[in-house]
C-alpha cells in the first residue's frame, strides 16, 4: 500500500527535500516540532520498524547515518541534536513507510508519556 511518502519519493507530491541518494530521501517536515524537522525515508519499502530483518541493519544506519551527517552540514553537530522513530500506535506512528525524524535548532524539551 503507497504511503505519502512513496508518493514524494515518485515526485507525485511536493516536498522540500533536502537530501538524496540512491537509498534514502530526506524532506522538511509537512507540521515542524523543532526549528529544524527533517524526514529521513528509505527508499525501500517497510511499513514499520518491525519490519526491518535482522539481518539489513544498514536500513536504519542509513537512515541515522545520513540525519547525523545532516545536522553536521548544517552546524548542529555540537550543539546537538535529536532522531525518533516512531512505531505503531502508543509510539505514535501515523505514516507506515519507516521514517527518522530529525529534530535540532533549539534545546529540546524531555519526552515520553
Ligand atoms: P510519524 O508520526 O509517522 O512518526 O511521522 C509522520 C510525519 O509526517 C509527521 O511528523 C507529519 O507532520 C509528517 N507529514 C505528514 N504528512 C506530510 C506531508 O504531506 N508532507 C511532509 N513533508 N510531511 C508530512
Amino acid at each position: 500500500m503507497p504511503t505519502l511518502f512513496h508518493k514524494i519519493i515518485r515526485r507525485e507530491i511536493p516536498a522540500d527535500i533536502v537530501f538524496e541518494d540512491e537509498h534514502v530521501i530526506a524532506f522538511r517536515d509537512i507540521a515542524p516540532q523543532a526549528p529544524v524537522h527533517v524526514l529521513f525515508v528509505p527508499k525501500e519499502t517497510f511499513a514499520t520498524l518491525n519490519e526491518v530483518p535482522a539481518d539489513r541493519p544498514e536500513v536504519v544506519g542509513r537512515l541515522a547515518l545520513a540525519a547525523a551527517r545532516y545536522a553536521k552540514a548544517q552546524g548542529f553537530d555540537q550543539e546537538g541534536y535529536r532522531i525518533v522513530m516512531n512505531c505503531n500506535g502508543d509510539g505514535g506512528q501515523t505514516v507506515f513507510q519507516i521514517h527518522l525524524h530529525l529534530l535540532a535548532g533549539a534545546p529540546l524539551g524531555r519526552f515520553g508519556a
